[in-house]
């Protein structure tokens, strides 16, 4: 699409100019200089050739100024030059024959020369604007793709970089948006100075950098700048209040043409590149490899099955029960998906809903459970005389969506599922998306009667300054955190703080992936609420979930 305007514009602008040539050639020709004694007749009227100049100047002129319209850099330039030429011509004409006859000609050349100058300098301010990401003063996106596209046109090999700041979130919020702007401006300059001009720098999104690093680049000295510049107190103003953060900083590589060959490709790659740095330590540069390219083949053969499931309904439900910790009653059940395609082929939640979570298709993943779980356990968890709790969990995806919370209502409203038996399972990264959007639905849903819970606890990154605005019911303790409680005191001690302050918070707790007996005696120990896990119960099909509240009905 693109080549096909570049083509365009090229084939314009040949046509322009050769019409300039043509007129340049019958310029000279009518010239008196060289066919004094020519002359036109037009119905009977006798017209000097020499009197055609001022319409072939003209025509010119009007050609040079859409050629540089058209292409203001290569064109303008053209354009430019015949004016010049032209300008000389008509100053020859009148020292030679001492008339002003040429005069009006080379005014026209001249005031073409000046229009030609003033749109080709609008122009250019008008391209850099558009290229520059405002805050920064470095290329922006687009200044990013087309730096690339020029590199890849030159057929040279280069690498890109792509940069992130890990918490820039969390610093905007707690120093405010100045700091945080000046954040970026900071980072922008160190990172040009790194590169040392052996490539360009590019702020491509919110705290996100690519540069465009030539052959000549030097890898380990930029490895070894990260750590030194990001990798310690980072200060932002000095004096007697000084302003300081710590920005946690990740970079992720792939080099044209062994990578990829194209700007989108090599950007996704160095992103995938980047995600395995952000998982390995901060500060850490991470180049793209072939096993990530074959994760990204898994990737899409994921994706493929999630669609298929999606398109053929082959997915179902499991539900887990969970147990209050001193009395083994039940308390509810988490609703966990699972595939079967009719080839027998399967895939693990932990597996797909990443994958799902990348393209987007958890959205209509989450709508489909909901509707499901909720129209499959309505008549059972309604007609139960204690409170059962249906767990559903909810991707980051769905709940910074605007109108979540209204969906839900929809949901309720055709299934009839009571409003206070149901409990979303959130995760942390909702907030890290869109803290805002997350506690706005959490608010509307929590006034509906929806209980809210919060997943993963301990994997994520929430501050306990987040933590304490979050309006919610539960808190999960994530499997990791309760793995070593039975051999380590220190893993022992930190379950219960987080016990603590769970109720500090008012919330209730639940460990998951309790898998033996004496974790579960440890959480009774230190008053955990509930208990999740293979030890009482795995996930069971929903005729066995059923079953379970039929018999305590
Ligand atoms: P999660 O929400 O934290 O779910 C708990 C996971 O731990 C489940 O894995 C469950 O089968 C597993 N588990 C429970 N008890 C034990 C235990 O004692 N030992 C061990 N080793 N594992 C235990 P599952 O079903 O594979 O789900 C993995 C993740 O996939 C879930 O983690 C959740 O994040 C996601 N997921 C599952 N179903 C859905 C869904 O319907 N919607 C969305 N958005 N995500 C889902
Ligand atoms: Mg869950
Ligand atoms: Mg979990």
């Amino acid at each position: 699409m693109r080549l096909n305007k570049i083509s365009h514009k090229k084939t314009v602008v040949t046509i322009l100019m050769l019409v300039n040539v043509c007129m340049l050639v019958l310029l000279v020709l009518s010239n008196n200089l060289l066919l004094p004694e020519y002359s036109l007749v037009i119905g009977g009227m006798s017209l000097p050739v020499f009197s055609l100049n001022g319409a072939i100047q003209l025509i010119m002129f009007l050609c040079c100024i859409l050629i540089t319209l058209i292409s203001y850099k290569t064109g303008a330039r053209l354009s430019f030059g015949l004016m010049v030429i032209v300008t000389l011509y008509d100053l020859l004409g009148i020292m030679r024959t001492h008339s002003l006859g040429p005069l009006p000609g080379m005014i026209s050349a001249l005031l073409a020369i000046g229009a030609i100058f003033i749109i080709s300098k609008q122009f250019r301010v008008l391209e850099k604007e558009n290229l520059t990401d405002y805050t920064t003063g470095l290329y922006n996106m687009r200044g990013f793709l087309e730096t690339v596209d020029a590199k890849i046109a030159a057929r040279r090999p280069f690498t890109v970089i792509y940069f992130r700041i890990d918490n820039f979130r969390a610093i905007n919020d707690n120093l405010g948006y100045d700091m945080g702007t000046k954040l970026l401006k900071e980072i922008g300059r160190h990172l040009t100075e790194m590169v040392n001009g052996y490539g360009t720098v590019c702020k491509i999104g919110g705290s996100a950098y690519a540069l465009v690093a030539d052959v000549d680049f030097d890898m380990p000295a930029f490895r070894k700048g990260m750590k030194e510049r990001f990798g310690g107190k980072f200060v932002l103003e000095e004096g007697d209040f000084p302003v300081y953060c710590y920005p946690g900083v990740c970079a992720g590589s792939t080099r044209y043409p062994e990578d990829a060959l194209d700007a989108n490709s090599l950007i996704k790659y160095a992103d995938i590149a980047l995600c395995h740095a952000m998982k390995a330590h901060t500060n850490s540069l991470i180049s793209f490899n072939e096993e990530m390219g074959s994760e990204i083949l898994k990737q899409n053969e994921i994706e493929g099955l999630v669609k298929e499931c999606l398109a053929g309904d082959y997915f179902y439900l499991m539900y887990q029960p969970q147990y209050e910790t001193k009395t083994k009653q039940l308390r509810g059940f988490e609703t966990l998906l699972r595939t079967l395609l009719p080839n027998g082929k399967t895939a693990s939640p932990a597996d797909f809903i990443p994958v799902a979570e990348k393209t987007n298709l958890i959205i209509q993943i989450d709508t489909y459970v909901l509707k499901r779980a909720l129209t499959e356990m309505v008549e059972y968890i309604s007609g139960y005389e204690q409170d059962i709790t249906l767990s559903v969990n909810v991707s980051a995806n769905s709940m910074t969506r605007e109108n979540f919370a209204d969906q839900v209502a929809a949901v309720l409203k055709e299934t009839g599922f009571p409003a206070d038996r149901l409990e979303l399972e959130i995760t942390e990264y909702s907030l890290a998306e869109s803290e805002s959007m997350t506690i706005q639905n959490i608010t509307a849903l929590r006034k509906m009667g929806v209980k809210i819970a919060l997943d993963d606890f301990g994997t994520g990154y929430t501050s306990l300054a987040q933590l304490v605005k979050l309006p919610i019911n539960l808190l999960k303790i994530d499997k990791s955190l309760i793995d070593d409680i039975e051999t380590s005191e220190m893993s022992r001690d930190f379950v219960n703080v987080v016990i603590y302050m769970g109720h500090l918070m008012n919330c209730e707790v639940i460990s998951e992936g309790v898998e033996s007996q004496m974790q579960v005696d440890m959480l009774r120990e230190q008053n955990c609420d509930y208990v999740q896990g293979f030890v009482w119960d795995r996930p069971l099909y929903y005729e066995a979930a059923v079953a379970m509240l039929g018999k305590r009905k």
